[in-house]
């Protein structure tokens, strides 16, 4: 369904992501197609992330297109807590956006829907699903929010069976002795879920203090979508996790999965909008040439994604562990990778893997996991990033550090047969030898022909009778231009 009205007719959707690269992306990419199916589309950042867009991407590079225009509102956060070039706190964030953004979203809605100009009055609101406020001031001016969730729909599922699970005494935590059997605790009960232990919930489920901040706050995100969404969007598709789509689809607003975005973005033509981009950091370029320069499926690709953070030994034994794999590597350590005194690696660790390794501050990792020598990624488990891992064929090894990303993990290890998990503490000896098994071993052969399936299985997803493609259609025609 494309639209071709006159300008000031068109649909207008207004696009508003969580302030963080992982969700940033996404919303882009979904922004972009519906702009391509005849949307005008006003894309909100954070002031402090429009900045940071700007500043690494060019200041022209946000000036889009008459009708894709990108607008900015303060995150509430004091400009002065802030370093230009790191990731903001997410528990800051979650603590400050609920209560600033409101007031700005409205008076932006009020002026785009003013008289000035061609543009189209507002007619739905996509807001990230933990930027549910948007959907108050979608309602008061009448048109539909949809929430966009960007974690697969096994961690929504959990999320909204938190409360069950206190009844049945399961959650929070209880600290001392038992933690670990807690932690091994099997649930069967939840529809959709056959079998999973509390230690593969997402990380802010597993505390001992109900009161905690962020498990409130997603609790009471994923509990507003559900009640105040006019839809939801899922960046996931319906083979990789049908069960529990089904289960969700029984309890929530008509749900859409519409992933994996990127291969639906794949599909454009070429034009200006797929070039704008959203990195935060500075790309390096040099990436891509040198892996021009090595063999296929030879090179593990080692990113831990926007946020995690990691202290000085372990950013040493990740080092040695690369080092003594003797495979070849691509490793991102973000300037604010190690807390405090930044990411500071052994000369000796520098210079014996000069010939095989390369490291950069942030690369284009979509075509990064394209290219023909990335052999297997270690990874965080961001789902962004396991997503783009199975839409190029390569298998994972799992290191996740927080949110969504112990379940995400779960279900590359235990459910697709893609990923290998990596402990927590973290050992070069664990990493020599699990790099070398991805890599070169038998178990990376078997997972690489799991990862490659599921690529298969995501591009019908997207193909013509794709479910990815119907339920875009659908969704613009159901909810995003009708009447609420
Ligand atoms: N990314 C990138 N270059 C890098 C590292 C990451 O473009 O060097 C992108 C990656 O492709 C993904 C996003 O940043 O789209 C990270 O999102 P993800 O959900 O994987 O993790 P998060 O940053 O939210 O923890």
């Amino acid at each position: 369904m494309e639209f071709s009205t006159p300008d000031n007719k068109k649909p207008h959707a207004v696009c508003i992501p969580f302030p963080a690269q992982g969700h940033i992306n996404p919303m882009l990419k979904l922004a972009t197609l519906l702009h391509h199916k005849g949307f005008h589309v006003t894309f909100v950042n954070t002031e402090f992330n429009q900045k940071r867009l700007l500043n690494s991407r060019g200041p022209h590079s946000l000036d889009g297109l008459p009708d894709f225009c990108f607008e900015a509102i303060p995150d509430g956060l004091s400009p002065f807590d802030e370093n230009e070039n790191a990731t903001q706190s997410p528990e800051a964030l979650f603590s400050s956006i609920p209560k600033s953004c409101l007031s700005p979203l409205r008076q932006l809605l009020e002026k785009l829907n003013g008289k000035s100009g061609s543009r189209p009055p507002v007619s739905c609101v996509i807001a990230d699903a933990i930027m549910s406020f948007a959907t108050i001031a979608a309602r008061e001016i009448g048109v539909p929010c949809v929430c966009f969730r960007t974690s697969p729909g096994m961690v929504y599922l959990l999320t909204l069976h938190y409360r069950k699970l206190v009844e049945k005494g399961l959650l929070p935590m209880k600290d001392g002795s038992s933690l670990n059997d807690q932690l091994n605790t099997t649930i069967n009960w939840i529809p959709g879920i056959k079998g999973i232990q509390i230690k593969d919930f997402p990380s802010f489920l597993q505390t001992a203090d109900s009161n905690d901040h962020m498990l409130q706050f997603v609790i009471s995100e994923a509990e507003r979508c559900k009640t105040t969404a006019s839809a939801i969007i899922i960046n996931s598709f319906d083979t990789l996790e049908s069960d529990v789509l089904c289960a969700l689809s029984s309890i929530c607003p008509p749900i859409y999965t519409i992933g994996p975005l990127q291969l639906l973005i794949n599909k454009l033509p070429e034009n200006k909008l797929k070039s704008i981009g959203s990195n935060l950091w500075k790309e390096n370029a040099e990436c891509l040439k040198w892996l021009d320069t090595k063999q296929t499926n030879s090179v593990i690709y080692v990113s831990y994604g926007s946020i995690t953070v990691m202290t000085p030994e372990k950013l040493v034994e990740f080092a040695w562990g690369l080092a003594s794999s003797h495979q070849n590597f691509l490793w991102i350590v973000r300037p604010d990778l190690v807390v405090g005194e930044g990411a500071i690696l052994p000369a000796e660790f520098l210079e014996e893997t000069k010939d095989r390794g390369l490291i950069a501050g942030w690369c284009p990792q979509e075509q990064v996991l394209e290219h023909r020598a990335v052999g297997g990624f270690l990874t965080h488990c961001g789902w962004n990033s396991m997503l783009e891992s199975l839409c190029s064929g390569v298998p994972m090894l799992c290191w996740p550090y927080f949110a969504d990303q112990t379940t995400n993990c779960k279900l590359a290890c235990s459910e697709w047969g893609v990923g290998i998990e990596i402990d927590k503490n973290v050992t070069r000896e664990e990493v020599a030898m699990q790099v070398r098994e991805l890599i070169q071993g038998e178990k990376g052969k078997e997972l690489r022909k799991n990862a490659t399936m599921w690529k298969e299985k995501a591009e019908e997803a997207v193909g013509l009778d794709g479910s990815s493609t119907s339920n875009l259609e659908k969704l613009v025609k159901e909810v995003l231009f009708s009447d609420p």
